[in-house]
């Protein structure tokens, strides 16, 4: 590193550049001895020194473009690096030889990708509800906002499992996870790929549906709601489990709050109408 920082004032900006320029002084020492033995003898063959300086001015042009060619590598590495820190994904990760820049390039493409999966480990973890493995509310609203940045008509539904706190006592709190679990599932399976659902807490599961009317909206979760309450598999011994929904229109990230109130208000409404139903906002 000592000669490195020592070479640092020629050309800071271009290491290829002061490569040549170490190499220029280094090969042009015939050249400068025989200019200084005809300077000495003071006899100039004028041919021979513009045919050595003509030579010189093609070798130092194909020397700079072989040696930035060669140290391609080197920048190909610094870009990945430049990815990693902007949370990009890395396009392609080249391949070099057996040799140190090689080895540099191949560690770098390793330390990059155990860097960016990492990164996604922490960022599912984060956004992601460890006992169903869907999105949790930070995870939601996360996703939620990118949805909504293009300003289209999606609708908000908010679910609440019926009497689940029966389920727990009833049975037990193992047998309330595997209900969590396996209506979790159901939201995934059953709604559009392109609609978000997620646990937005406790036995409470957020939906968005994109691109959706209300009354679209209605008939889907409407659909769902029959669905998981016939569904025999819910079945606890007999004990069939259900949810109430509120619905909401959102057009904008910027109303999601007042959304989410408007959605839990109906779920409410839904709840004092005698549960496993589906209720619209009053404000639609
Ligand atoms: P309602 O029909 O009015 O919604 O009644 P509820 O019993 O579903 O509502 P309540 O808010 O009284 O009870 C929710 C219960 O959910 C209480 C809590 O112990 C349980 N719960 C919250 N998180 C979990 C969990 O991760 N696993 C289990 N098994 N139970 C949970
Ligand atoms: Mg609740
Ligand atoms: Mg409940």
């Amino acid at each position: 590193m000592r000669f490195y920082n020592a070479t640092a004032f020629l050309f800071p900006k271009h290491y290829e550049w002061r490569i040549l320029c170490i190499c220029f002084g280094a090969v042009h020492l015939p050249l400068i001895a025989y200019v200084g033995l005809q300077a000495a003898t003071g006899h100039w063959d004028v041919t021979t020194l513009l045919t050595l300086l003509a030579a010189t001015l093609v070798g130092t042009g194909l020397g700079l473009a072989a040696i930035r060619a060669l140290l391609s590598p080197i920048a190909e590495a610094t870009q990945m690096l430049r990815s990693v820190q902007d949370g990009e994904p890395i396009a392609k990760i080249p391949r070099g030889a057996d040799d140190l820049v090689g080895r540099l390039l191949g560690g770098v493409a390793t330390a990059a990708n155990e860097s960016a999966a990492r990164i996604k480990r922490l960022v599912d973890a984060a956004e992601r509800d460890p006992l169903t493995g869907i999105r949790n509310r930070r995870g939601f609203t996360d996703s939620a906002r990118e949805i909504l940045l293009g300003h289209q008509t999606a609708v908000l539904a908010l679910i609440d499992i019926d009497h689940f706190k029966l389920i727990n006592d009833q049975f037990d709190h193992e047998a309330g996870d595997v209900v969590l679990k396996t209506v979790a599932g159901r939201l995934e399976s059953e709604l559009r790929r392109t609609d978000l659902s997620a646990r937005w807490g406790g036995e409470e599961f957020a939906v968005l549906l994109p691109d959706t009317m209300l009354d679209e909206a209605r008939m889907i979760m409407e659909r769902l709601r029959a669905s998981v309450a016939l569904d025999r598999t819910l079945d606890e011994q007999g004990w069939p489990v259900t949810f109430s929904c509120g619905l909401a229109s959102i057009r904008d990230f910027a109303q999601f709050d007042e959304v989410i109130r408007q959605a839990d208000a109906a779920l409410y409404g839904a709840k004092n109408g005698g549960r496993n139903r589906v209720h619209v906002s009053a404000a639609e």
